[in-house]
């Protein structure tokens, strides 16, 4: 994955993809989540997660109650001590969020702890959330971070824009 040549994309496409995203909270195709569905399964054709890693170095996971007890216990530390060591609140809300970028926990483009890693980590970049437009803001926020949610959206627009009313 070449990831400057992402970074570049990204910042081309950002702002006709973001508004077609704009367009997609008051106009839904009506068989969004099938369109989805089947334009998602062309991404991952294409893009291969363990030769990015782009979200753990340059995004943070939230970290739930449940996520920091998980861990820390699988790290052999109390939940205490992993959060001082490793976690801050977010400014604007209630959030714990990783002091440091990339991911402490990213070691060889692999994360090292995959089996207890955050719950935000497992799901994203939320592709299969439902309904997908409930999530457009946080889909806007990703395109410059993640390449699958970049072919994603640039997908979705080419198709509405040439098989719908819209
Ligand atoms: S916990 Fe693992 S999956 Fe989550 S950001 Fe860190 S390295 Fe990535
Ligand atoms: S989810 Fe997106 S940013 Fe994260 S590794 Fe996969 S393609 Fe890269």
């Amino acid at each position: 994955m070449d990831l400057k040549k992402f970074s570049i994309t990204a910042a081309r496409k950002k702002a006709s993809l973001t508004a077609f995203l704009d367009k997609l909270d008051t106009i839904v195709p009506h068989d969004m989540p099938e369109l989805v569905k089947k334009v998602d399964a062309t991404v991952w054709r294409d893009i291969n997660c363990m030769e990015c890693a782009n979200c753990c170095k340059t995004m943070t996971p939230t970290f739930t109650k449940k996520d920091v007890k998980r861990i820390a216990e699988h790290l052999d530390m109390t939940p205490k001590d992993f959060t001082a060591k490793w976690l801050i609140k977010e400014e604007d809300g209630t959030d714990m969020v990783n002091k440091i970028q990339p991911c402490q926990f990213l070691v060889n483009n692999m994360c090292s702890i995959y089996e207890v890693r955050p719950a935000d980590c497992a799901e994203f970049p939320h592709h299969n959330k439902k309904p997908f437009d409930i999530y457009n803001d946080t889909f806007k926020n990703n395109l410059i971070h993640c390449p699958a949610t970049l072919t994603l959206v640039d997908r979705l627009k080419k198709v509405v824009e040439k098989e719908y009313e819209w």
